[in-house]
Protein backbone atom coordinates (compact mmCIF):
# COMPACT_ATOMS: atom_id res chain seq x y z
CA UNK A 1 0.00 0.00 0.00
CA UNK A 2 1.63 3.63 -1.13
CA UNK A 3 1.92 5.56 1.82
CA UNK A 4 -0.07 8.58 1.77
CA UNK A 5 1.10 12.76 2.59
CA UNK A 6 0.43 12.53 5.60
CA UNK A 7 2.86 9.25 6.66
CA UNK A 8 5.44 10.82 4.34
CA UNK A 9 5.08 14.31 6.12
CA UNK A 10 5.29 12.31 9.61
CA UNK A 11 7.95 10.58 8.24
CA UNK A 12 6.11 7.68 9.56
CA UNK A 13 7.59 6.05 6.20
CA UNK A 14 10.71 6.70 5.06
CA UNK A 15 11.12 7.43 0.90
CA UNK A 16 13.10 4.48 -1.17
CA UNK A 17 16.33 5.65 -2.21
CA UNK A 18 17.42 4.68 -5.73
CA UNK A 19 20.74 5.19 -7.04
CA UNK A 20 21.63 4.65 -10.58
CA UNK A 21 25.44 4.77 -11.41
CA UNK A 22 25.87 6.05 -15.22
CA UNK A 23 23.58 9.12 -16.33
CA UNK A 24 23.67 7.64 -20.47
CA UNK A 25 20.96 5.75 -22.30
CA UNK A 26 20.90 3.21 -19.85
CA UNK A 27 21.07 5.32 -16.46
CA UNK A 28 18.69 7.89 -18.13
CA UNK A 29 16.28 5.93 -19.12
CA UNK A 30 16.19 3.25 -16.26
CA UNK A 31 15.23 6.46 -14.42
CA UNK A 32 12.91 7.76 -16.94
CA UNK A 33 10.93 4.42 -16.56
CA UNK A 34 11.46 4.81 -12.89
CA UNK A 35 9.54 8.33 -12.85
CA UNK A 36 6.82 7.46 -15.46
CA UNK A 37 5.91 3.86 -13.52
CA UNK A 38 6.50 4.83 -9.73
CA UNK A 39 2.68 5.11 -7.79
CA UNK A 40 4.49 5.64 -4.48
CA UNK A 41 7.35 8.61 -3.50
CA UNK A 42 10.81 7.64 -4.16
CA UNK A 43 13.88 9.67 -4.72
CA UNK A 44 16.47 9.35 -8.00
CA UNK A 45 20.15 9.81 -7.14
CA UNK A 46 22.01 9.94 -11.08
CA UNK A 47 25.54 9.39 -10.72
CA UNK A 48 27.45 10.90 -13.84
CA UNK A 49 29.72 13.22 -15.23
CA UNK A 50 28.59 16.42 -16.30
CA UNK A 51 29.49 16.28 -19.79
CA UNK A 52 27.63 13.01 -20.72
CA UNK A 53 24.89 12.99 -18.73
CA UNK A 54 21.80 12.17 -20.66
CA UNK A 55 23.78 10.99 -23.42
CA UNK A 56 26.67 8.57 -22.08
CA UNK A 57 29.64 8.23 -24.45
CA UNK A 58 27.86 7.84 -28.07
CA UNK A 59 25.37 10.44 -28.09
CA UNK A 60 28.33 12.76 -27.07
CA UNK A 61 30.82 12.77 -29.99
CA UNK A 62 33.29 14.75 -30.38
CA UNK A 63 32.35 16.01 -33.86
CA UNK A 64 28.57 16.61 -35.25
CA UNK A 65 29.75 14.81 -37.98
CA UNK A 66 29.47 11.07 -36.51
CA UNK A 67 26.50 9.60 -37.09
CA UNK A 68 24.18 6.66 -35.71
CA UNK A 69 24.97 3.48 -37.71
CA UNK A 70 21.20 2.34 -36.68
CA UNK A 71 18.50 4.28 -38.68
CA UNK A 72 15.91 6.61 -37.15
CA UNK A 73 12.78 4.71 -37.91
CA UNK A 74 14.95 1.71 -35.19
CA UNK A 75 16.29 4.49 -32.81
CA UNK A 76 12.70 5.09 -30.43
CA UNK A 77 14.03 5.10 -27.10
CA UNK A 78 10.50 3.69 -26.00
CA UNK A 79 10.05 -0.42 -27.22
CA UNK A 80 5.92 0.29 -27.29
CA UNK A 81 6.22 3.33 -29.25
CA UNK A 82 8.10 2.96 -32.11
CA UNK A 83 7.84 5.86 -33.85
CA UNK A 84 9.06 8.02 -30.88
CA UNK A 85 12.68 9.36 -32.04
CA UNK A 86 11.10 9.84 -35.72
CA UNK A 87 8.28 12.18 -34.53
CA UNK A 88 10.43 13.72 -32.53
CA UNK A 89 13.23 14.35 -34.69
CA UNK A 90 10.06 15.74 -37.48
CA UNK A 91 9.33 18.25 -35.19
CA UNK A 92 13.07 19.78 -34.94
CA UNK A 93 13.25 22.42 -37.39
CA UNK A 94 16.00 21.34 -39.68
CA UNK A 95 13.59 18.19 -40.09
CA UNK A 96 9.94 19.84 -40.31
CA UNK A 97 9.82 20.10 -44.36
CA UNK A 98 11.71 17.15 -45.08
CA UNK A 99 10.33 13.52 -46.03
CA UNK A 100 9.13 11.21 -43.48
CA UNK A 101 10.05 8.19 -45.56
CA UNK A 102 13.73 9.50 -45.86
CA UNK A 103 14.07 10.13 -42.44
CA UNK A 104 12.82 6.71 -41.45
CA UNK A 105 15.85 5.54 -43.36
CA UNK A 106 18.52 7.29 -42.71
CA UNK A 107 21.51 8.04 -40.32
CA UNK A 108 20.94 10.77 -38.78
CA UNK A 109 23.93 12.72 -36.32
CA UNK A 110 24.62 10.91 -32.78
CA UNK A 111 24.61 13.89 -31.13
CA UNK A 112 21.17 14.51 -32.16
CA UNK A 113 20.32 11.48 -30.59
CA UNK A 114 21.65 13.26 -27.13
CA UNK A 115 19.86 16.04 -27.67
CA UNK A 116 16.27 13.75 -28.20
CA UNK A 117 17.48 11.84 -24.69
CA UNK A 118 18.08 15.36 -22.92
CA UNK A 119 14.26 16.20 -24.29
CA UNK A 120 13.08 13.21 -22.69
CA UNK A 121 14.90 13.55 -19.54
CA UNK A 122 13.09 17.67 -19.06
CA UNK A 123 9.93 16.18 -20.22
CA UNK A 124 9.95 13.42 -17.75
CA UNK A 125 11.20 15.59 -14.59
CA UNK A 126 8.08 18.26 -15.68
CA UNK A 127 5.63 15.56 -15.83
CA UNK A 128 2.87 14.88 -13.26
CA UNK A 129 4.47 11.80 -12.01
CA UNK A 130 7.56 13.29 -11.23
CA UNK A 131 5.76 14.89 -8.74
CA UNK A 132 6.24 11.95 -6.53
CA UNK A 133 10.02 11.46 -6.70
CA UNK A 134 13.07 13.60 -5.42
CA UNK A 135 15.56 13.45 -7.90
CA UNK A 136 19.08 14.40 -7.52
CA UNK A 137 21.96 14.45 -10.15
CA UNK A 138 25.23 14.35 -8.55
CA UNK A 139 28.49 15.02 -11.03
CA UNK A 140 31.22 13.05 -9.84
CA UNK A 141 32.75 8.91 -10.42
CA UNK A 142 31.73 6.49 -8.14
CA UNK A 143 35.35 4.86 -6.97
CA UNK A 144 33.87 1.80 -4.61
CA UNK A 145 31.17 0.17 -4.08
CA UNK A 146 29.80 -1.83 -0.98
CA UNK A 147 26.74 -3.85 -0.02
CA UNK A 148 24.93 -5.65 3.33
CA UNK A 149 21.67 -7.44 3.36
CA UNK A 150 19.67 -4.36 2.81
CA UNK A 151 21.42 -1.43 1.51
CA UNK A 152 24.61 -0.38 -1.00
CA UNK A 153 26.33 2.14 -0.26
CA UNK A 154 28.50 3.96 -2.78
CA UNK A 155 32.17 5.97 -2.38
CA UNK A 156 32.60 9.24 -4.77
CA UNK A 157 35.65 10.33 -6.13
CA UNK A 158 35.68 13.26 -3.74
CA UNK A 159 35.42 10.56 -1.12
CA UNK A 160 31.47 10.86 -0.05
CA UNK A 161 29.66 8.29 0.93
CA UNK A 162 26.21 7.87 0.15
CA UNK A 163 24.07 4.61 0.88
CA UNK A 164 20.74 3.61 -1.41
CA UNK A 165 18.02 0.69 -0.60
CA UNK A 166 18.55 -0.12 -4.19
CA UNK A 167 21.47 0.64 -6.79
CA UNK A 168 21.67 0.13 -10.81
CA UNK A 169 24.92 -0.24 -12.17
CA UNK A 170 24.38 1.37 -15.84
CA UNK A 171 28.29 2.05 -15.93
CA UNK A 172 28.45 1.33 -19.99
CA UNK A 173 31.24 1.11 -22.16
CA UNK A 174 34.69 0.84 -20.70
CA UNK A 175 37.64 2.46 -22.77
CA UNK A 176 39.43 0.48 -24.81
CA UNK A 177 42.06 -2.16 -23.15
CA UNK A 178 45.80 -1.77 -24.16
CA UNK A 179 47.54 -4.00 -27.11
CA UNK A 180 49.56 -7.00 -25.77
CA UNK A 181 52.74 -5.52 -26.56
CA UNK A 182 56.25 -5.52 -25.16
CA UNK A 183 57.05 -2.15 -24.50
CA UNK A 184 54.32 -1.26 -22.08
CA UNK A 185 56.16 2.34 -21.18
CA UNK A 186 54.62 3.23 -24.24
CA UNK A 187 50.79 3.60 -22.70
CA UNK A 188 52.70 6.33 -20.80
CA UNK A 189 53.59 7.81 -24.13
CA UNK A 190 51.99 11.78 -25.08
CA UNK A 191 51.55 9.73 -28.87
CA UNK A 192 49.64 7.14 -27.56
CA UNK A 193 45.50 8.04 -27.17
CA UNK A 194 43.77 5.05 -25.14
CA UNK A 195 40.37 7.00 -25.33
CA UNK A 196 39.20 7.53 -29.39
CA UNK A 197 35.71 8.95 -27.88
CA UNK A 198 37.66 11.87 -26.77
CA UNK A 199 38.48 14.52 -29.37
CA UNK A 200 42.13 15.12 -27.71
CA UNK A 201 43.15 11.65 -29.99
CA UNK A 202 42.33 13.57 -33.31
CA UNK A 203 43.37 17.63 -32.51
CA UNK A 204 46.89 19.02 -32.80
CA UNK A 205 47.80 16.24 -35.08
CA UNK A 206 51.46 16.85 -36.96
CA UNK A 207 50.44 16.09 -40.44
CA UNK A 208 54.50 14.98 -41.23
CA UNK A 209 53.96 11.40 -40.30
CA UNK A 210 50.98 9.27 -40.73
CA UNK A 211 49.01 8.07 -37.77
CA UNK A 212 48.16 4.35 -36.96
CA UNK A 213 44.85 3.61 -35.47
CA UNK A 214 44.37 0.20 -33.83
CA UNK A 215 41.14 -1.67 -34.86
CA UNK A 216 39.40 -1.28 -37.79
CA UNK A 217 35.54 -1.17 -36.68
CA UNK A 218 32.88 1.68 -36.45
CA UNK A 219 35.34 3.75 -34.00
CA UNK A 220 37.89 3.69 -36.54
CA UNK A 221 36.09 5.15 -39.10
CA UNK A 222 35.13 8.06 -36.42
CA UNK A 223 38.45 8.62 -35.85
CA UNK A 224 39.01 8.82 -39.39
CA UNK A 225 36.35 11.41 -40.04
CA UNK A 226 36.93 13.08 -36.84
CA UNK A 227 41.12 13.45 -37.84
CA UNK A 228 40.06 14.75 -41.47
CA UNK A 229 37.91 17.05 -40.13
CA UNK A 230 40.74 18.47 -37.72
CA UNK A 231 43.13 19.06 -40.81
CA UNK A 232 45.02 16.07 -40.55
CA UNK A 233 46.60 15.47 -44.18
CA UNK A 234 48.53 12.70 -44.31
CA UNK A 235 48.30 9.06 -44.57
CA UNK A 236 46.74 7.04 -42.39
CA UNK A 237 47.17 3.39 -40.89
CA UNK A 238 44.68 0.99 -39.09
CA UNK A 239 45.80 -2.38 -38.06
CA UNK A 240 43.58 -5.21 -37.02
CA UNK A 241 43.77 -8.96 -36.93
CA UNK A 242 42.64 -10.04 -40.10
CA UNK A 243 42.22 -6.29 -41.72
CA UNK A 244 38.07 -7.04 -43.16
CA UNK A 245 36.52 -4.69 -45.06
CA UNK A 246 33.92 -2.44 -43.19
CA UNK A 247 30.73 -3.12 -44.81
CA UNK A 248 27.82 -0.28 -45.69
CA UNK A 249 24.32 -0.86 -44.80
CA UNK A 250 23.32 -2.53 -47.72
CA UNK A 251 19.74 -4.49 -48.77
CA UNK A 252 17.94 -2.94 -46.08
CA UNK A 253 14.60 -3.70 -45.29
CA UNK A 254 15.12 -7.40 -47.00
CA UNK A 255 13.63 -9.94 -44.65
CA UNK A 256 15.36 -13.58 -44.70
CA UNK A 257 13.52 -16.15 -42.61
CA UNK A 258 14.08 -19.36 -44.32
CA UNK A 259 17.19 -19.99 -41.73
CA UNK A 260 15.01 -19.32 -38.74
CA UNK A 261 12.68 -21.47 -39.86
CA UNK A 262 15.09 -24.45 -39.99
CA UNK A 263 17.17 -23.59 -36.81
CA UNK A 264 16.49 -26.12 -34.01
CA UNK A 265 16.19 -25.48 -30.34
CA UNK A 266 19.25 -27.39 -29.57
CA UNK A 267 21.32 -26.83 -32.78
CA UNK A 268 25.18 -26.65 -31.45
CA UNK A 269 27.64 -23.73 -32.59
CA UNK A 270 29.23 -26.15 -35.37
CA UNK A 271 25.16 -26.62 -36.94
CA UNK A 272 24.47 -23.13 -36.69
CA UNK A 273 27.81 -22.16 -38.64
CA UNK A 274 26.80 -25.33 -41.56
CA UNK A 275 23.36 -23.78 -40.96
CA UNK A 276 24.54 -20.07 -41.89
CA UNK A 277 27.27 -21.42 -44.68
CA UNK A 278 24.33 -22.86 -46.79
CA UNK A 279 22.28 -19.90 -46.54
CA UNK A 280 25.06 -17.67 -47.31
CA UNK A 281 25.59 -19.80 -50.79
CA UNK A 282 22.09 -19.86 -51.59
CA UNK A 283 21.48 -16.05 -51.23
CA UNK A 284 25.03 -15.13 -52.83
CA UNK A 285 23.45 -16.89 -56.34
CA UNK A 286 21.47 -13.80 -56.26
CA UNK A 287 24.15 -11.67 -55.32
CA UNK A 288 23.01 -10.61 -52.16
CA UNK A 289 25.40 -10.81 -48.90
CA UNK A 290 25.30 -12.27 -45.21
CA UNK A 291 23.83 -9.32 -43.87
CA UNK A 292 19.52 -10.75 -44.56
CA UNK A 293 20.92 -13.04 -42.78
CA UNK A 294 22.68 -11.91 -39.92
CA UNK A 295 20.02 -9.37 -39.26
CA UNK A 296 17.23 -12.26 -39.34
CA UNK A 297 19.16 -14.02 -36.59
CA UNK A 298 19.00 -10.87 -34.74
CA UNK A 299 16.08 -12.01 -32.38
CA UNK A 300 17.47 -14.92 -31.40
CA UNK A 301 20.67 -13.91 -31.21
CA UNK A 302 20.68 -13.86 -27.22
CA UNK A 303 18.63 -17.27 -27.12
CA UNK A 304 21.43 -18.55 -29.15
CA UNK A 305 23.98 -17.60 -27.03
CA UNK A 306 22.57 -18.41 -23.90
CA UNK A 307 22.28 -21.83 -24.78
CA UNK A 308 26.04 -22.24 -26.44
CA UNK A 309 28.41 -24.20 -23.73
CA UNK A 310 31.60 -22.28 -22.65
CA UNK A 311 33.49 -24.28 -24.83
CA UNK A 312 31.27 -23.12 -28.17
CA UNK A 313 31.34 -19.59 -26.35
CA UNK A 314 34.98 -19.94 -26.78
CA UNK A 315 35.32 -21.14 -30.45
CA UNK A 316 33.01 -18.67 -31.74
CA UNK A 317 35.52 -15.82 -29.49
CA UNK A 318 38.21 -17.32 -31.74
CA UNK A 319 37.32 -18.17 -35.00
CA UNK A 320 34.20 -16.33 -35.58
CA UNK A 321 33.78 -13.72 -33.27
CA UNK A 322 35.63 -10.87 -36.23
CA UNK A 323 33.60 -12.04 -39.33
CA UNK A 324 29.86 -11.79 -37.36
CA UNK A 325 31.07 -8.46 -36.36
CA UNK A 326 31.95 -7.34 -39.77
CA UNK A 327 28.44 -8.17 -41.37
CA UNK A 328 26.87 -7.23 -37.65
CA UNK A 329 28.41 -3.87 -37.54
CA UNK A 330 27.99 -1.88 -40.41
CA UNK A 331 28.08 1.89 -41.51
CA UNK A 332 25.83 4.48 -43.92
CA UNK A 333 26.44 4.03 -47.19
CA UNK A 334 27.68 7.68 -47.94
CA UNK A 335 30.54 6.77 -44.86
CA UNK A 336 31.24 3.77 -46.72
CA UNK A 337 31.93 5.57 -50.34
CA UNK A 338 34.11 8.23 -48.34
CA UNK A 339 36.39 5.48 -46.72
CA UNK A 340 36.75 3.81 -50.15
CA UNK A 341 37.69 6.97 -51.50
CA UNK A 342 40.71 7.69 -49.33
CA UNK A 343 41.70 3.73 -49.87
CA UNK A 344 41.92 4.18 -53.47
CA UNK A 345 43.38 7.89 -53.28
CA UNK A 346 46.08 6.07 -50.83
CA UNK A 347 45.15 7.82 -47.53
CA UNK A 348 44.20 5.56 -45.75
CA UNK A 349 45.45 1.87 -46.01
CA UNK A 350 44.75 -1.45 -43.83
CA UNK A 351 46.71 -3.79 -42.72
CA UNK A 352 46.27 -7.02 -41.46
CA UNK A 353 48.40 -8.54 -39.01
CA UNK A 354 49.43 -8.52 -34.97
CA UNK A 355 51.07 -6.05 -33.47
CA UNK A 356 54.61 -7.27 -32.05
CA UNK A 357 55.91 -3.98 -30.55
CA UNK A 358 55.67 -0.05 -30.15
CA UNK A 359 58.25 2.26 -28.79
CA UNK A 360 58.75 6.22 -29.25
CA UNK A 361 61.48 7.91 -30.75
CA UNK A 362 63.07 11.02 -30.53
CA UNK A 363 60.61 12.40 -34.11
CA UNK A 364 58.50 9.43 -33.95
CA UNK A 365 56.46 6.37 -33.01
CA UNK A 366 57.89 2.95 -34.61
CA UNK A 367 55.69 0.15 -34.89
CA UNK A 368 56.26 -3.38 -35.48
CA UNK A 369 54.04 -5.68 -36.74
CA UNK A 370 53.76 -9.65 -38.75
CA UNK A 371 51.98 -9.24 -41.22
CA UNK A 372 49.59 -11.56 -42.30
CA UNK A 373 49.22 -10.92 -45.38
CA UNK A 374 53.05 -10.98 -46.30
CA UNK A 375 53.99 -13.34 -43.55
CA UNK A 376 56.35 -11.45 -42.03
CA UNK A 377 58.04 -8.57 -39.66
CA UNK A 378 56.93 -5.67 -41.00
CA UNK A 379 57.52 -1.94 -39.71
CA UNK A 380 56.02 1.50 -39.66
CA UNK A 381 56.77 5.09 -38.74
CA UNK A 382 53.61 7.15 -37.53
CA UNK A 383 53.37 10.79 -35.45
CA UNK A 384 51.00 8.87 -32.70
CA UNK A 385 48.98 5.87 -31.71
CA UNK A 386 44.84 5.68 -31.35
CA UNK A 387 43.34 2.60 -29.87
CA UNK A 388 39.94 1.80 -31.41
CA UNK A 389 40.20 -1.84 -30.18
CA UNK A 390 36.55 -0.97 -28.63
CA UNK A 391 35.56 -1.08 -24.82
CA UNK A 392 38.03 -3.00 -22.32
CA UNK A 393 35.39 -6.29 -20.48
CA UNK A 394 37.89 -7.84 -18.60
CA UNK A 395 37.75 -6.02 -15.47
CA UNK A 396 40.98 -7.21 -13.53
CA UNK A 397 43.11 -5.40 -17.23
CA UNK A 398 41.23 -1.90 -16.14
CA UNK A 399 43.55 0.46 -14.57
CA UNK A 400 40.77 1.93 -12.09
CA UNK A 401 37.30 0.85 -11.60
CA UNK A 402 34.63 0.73 -8.95
CA UNK A 403 33.65 -2.56 -10.87
CA UNK A 404 37.21 -4.01 -10.29
CA UNK A 405 37.39 -3.15 -6.36
CA UNK A 406 33.84 -5.19 -6.58
CA UNK A 407 35.47 -8.42 -8.51
CA UNK A 408 38.36 -8.29 -5.54
CA UNK A 409 35.98 -8.07 -2.54
CA UNK A 410 33.72 -10.89 -4.22
CA UNK A 411 31.03 -8.63 -4.64
CA UNK A 412 30.01 -9.37 -8.77
CA UNK A 413 32.12 -12.11 -10.61
CA UNK A 414 32.66 -12.25 -14.49
CA UNK A 415 31.75 -14.67 -17.07
CA UNK A 416 34.04 -17.35 -17.98
CA UNK A 417 35.28 -15.22 -21.21
CA UNK A 418 35.07 -12.05 -19.09
CA UNK A 419 33.05 -10.40 -21.48
CA UNK A 420 30.59 -8.73 -18.59
CA UNK A 421 29.65 -9.66 -14.88
CA UNK A 422 27.48 -12.31 -14.10
CA UNK A 423 23.65 -11.32 -13.33
CA UNK A 424 20.26 -12.96 -13.32
CA UNK A 425 18.85 -12.22 -16.94
CA UNK A 426 15.39 -12.55 -15.90
CA UNK A 427 16.14 -10.20 -12.64
CA UNK A 428 19.17 -7.91 -13.71
CA UNK A 429 20.23 -9.21 -10.11
CA UNK A 430 23.93 -9.28 -9.53
CA UNK A 431 25.51 -12.26 -8.34
CA UNK A 432 28.63 -12.94 -5.74
CA UNK A 433 31.20 -14.86 -5.12
CA UNK A 434 28.76 -17.78 -3.98
CA UNK A 435 26.33 -17.40 -6.64
CA UNK A 436 23.79 -15.73 -4.40
CA UNK A 437 21.95 -12.78 -6.36
CA UNK A 438 21.86 -9.81 -4.73
CA UNK A 439 18.54 -8.27 -3.57
CA UNK A 440 19.14 -4.75 -4.51
CA UNK A 441 21.77 -4.43 -6.78
CA UNK A 442 20.84 -4.80 -10.62
CA UNK A 443 22.92 -3.96 -14.16
CA UNK A 444 22.07 -3.77 -17.85
CA UNK A 445 23.55 -2.57 -20.75
CA UNK A 446 27.14 -3.82 -21.55
CA UNK A 447 28.00 -4.99 -18.51
CA UNK A 448 25.46 -8.36 -19.15
CA UNK A 449 27.64 -9.11 -22.57
CA UNK A 450 28.84 -12.51 -20.86
CA UNK A 451 24.98 -13.24 -20.26
CA UNK A 452 23.61 -12.26 -23.70
CA UNK A 453 26.22 -11.38 -26.41
CA UNK A 454 23.91 -8.53 -28.12
CA UNK A 455 23.02 -6.38 -25.41
CA UNK A 456 24.59 -2.49 -26.29
CA UNK A 457 22.25 -0.89 -28.88
CA UNK A 458 19.02 1.30 -28.25
CA UNK A 459 16.85 -1.40 -29.32
CA UNK A 460 17.70 -3.88 -26.73
CA UNK A 461 18.77 -1.22 -23.38
CA UNK A 462 14.92 0.31 -24.01
CA UNK A 463 13.65 -2.45 -22.81
CA UNK A 464 16.28 -3.51 -20.42
CA UNK A 465 15.65 -0.24 -18.63
CA UNK A 466 11.79 -0.56 -19.06
CA UNK A 467 11.54 -4.08 -17.05
CA UNK A 468 14.32 -3.14 -14.90
CA UNK A 469 12.11 -0.75 -13.69
CA UNK A 470 9.45 -2.48 -13.13
CA UNK A 471 11.10 -5.37 -11.22
CA UNK A 472 12.64 -2.38 -8.81
CA UNK A 473 9.22 -0.89 -8.53
CA UNK A 474 7.93 -4.16 -7.66
CA UNK A 475 10.77 -5.22 -5.11
CA UNK A 476 9.41 -2.99 -2.34
CA UNK A 477 10.27 -4.59 0.82
C1 LIG B 1 30.74 5.38 -30.43
C2 LIG B 1 29.48 4.60 -30.24
C3 LIG B 1 28.42 4.74 -31.14
C4 LIG B 1 27.25 4.02 -30.96
N1 LIG B 1 26.22 4.19 -31.84
C5 LIG B 1 25.06 3.54 -31.63
C6 LIG B 1 23.95 3.71 -32.52
O1 LIG B 1 24.03 4.43 -33.51
N2 LIG B 1 22.79 3.04 -32.24
C7 LIG B 1 22.68 2.21 -31.17
O2 LIG B 1 21.62 1.63 -30.96
N3 LIG B 1 23.72 2.02 -30.33
C8 LIG B 1 24.88 2.65 -30.54
N4 LIG B 1 25.94 2.44 -29.70
C9 LIG B 1 25.77 1.51 -28.58
C10 LIG B 1 25.66 2.30 -27.27
O3 LIG B 1 26.60 1.71 -26.45
C11 LIG B 1 24.30 2.24 -26.64
O4 LIG B 1 23.34 2.59 -27.55
C12 LIG B 1 24.13 3.14 -25.40
O5 LIG B 1 24.44 4.47 -25.71
C13 LIG B 1 24.88 2.67 -24.19
O6 LIG B 1 24.47 3.45 -23.12
P1 LIG B 1 24.91 3.13 -21.64
O7 LIG B 1 24.25 4.12 -20.78
O8 LIG B 1 24.68 1.70 -21.34
O9 LIG B 1 26.48 3.31 -21.65
P2 LIG B 1 27.36 4.62 -21.85
O10 LIG B 1 26.91 5.39 -23.01
O11 LIG B 1 28.77 4.15 -21.85
O12 LIG B 1 27.06 5.50 -20.55
C14 LIG B 1 27.55 5.15 -19.28
C15 LIG B 1 27.70 6.40 -18.46
O13 LIG B 1 28.14 6.02 -17.18
C16 LIG B 1 29.15 6.90 -16.75
N5 LIG B 1 29.99 6.17 -15.79
C17 LIG B 1 30.74 5.07 -16.02
N6 LIG B 1 31.38 4.71 -14.91
C18 LIG B 1 31.02 5.60 -13.95
C19 LIG B 1 31.38 5.77 -12.58
N7 LIG B 1 32.23 4.96 -11.97
N8 LIG B 1 30.82 6.80 -11.90
C20 LIG B 1 29.95 7.66 -12.50
N9 LIG B 1 29.60 7.55 -13.81
C21 LIG B 1 30.13 6.53 -14.51
C22 LIG B 1 29.89 7.30 -18.03
O14 LIG B 1 30.55 8.54 -17.85
C23 LIG B 1 28.74 7.37 -19.02
O15 LIG B 1 28.19 8.66 -19.08
C24 LIG B 1 27.13 3.13 -29.87
C25 LIG B 1 28.21 2.98 -28.98
C26 LIG B 1 29.36 3.71 -29.16
C27 LIG B 1 30.49 3.54 -28.17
Amino acid sequence: MPPDETQIANKGYSMRKIGIIGGGFSGTMTAVQLINNTIEPIEITIINERETFNKGVAFSPYSKKHLLNVSTAKMSAFADDPNHFLDWVMKQSAYQNKDKTIIANSFLPRYLYGQYLTDIWKETIHSKNAGKVKINIIEAYVIDLDVDETTVSVVLSDNESLTFDACVIASGNNIPGNPKIKNTSFFNSKKYFQNPWNIDCVSNTNSKKPILIIGNGLTMVDTVSGLLEHGFDNEIYSISPNGFNILPHRHSGIKYTNLIEELKEDATLYDITKLFNKHIKLIREFGLSAEPIIDSLRPFTQRIWQKLTVNEKRLFMSRLRHLWGVARHRIPLQIHDKMQHLRIEGKLKIFAGRLIDISETPDSVKVEFYSKNHKQKEEINVSRVINCTGPETDLMLLEKSFLKNCLMKGIITQDELKLGINADTETYQLVDRNGNKHANLFTLGSNLKGMLWETTAVNELRTQAEQLAKIILRNRH
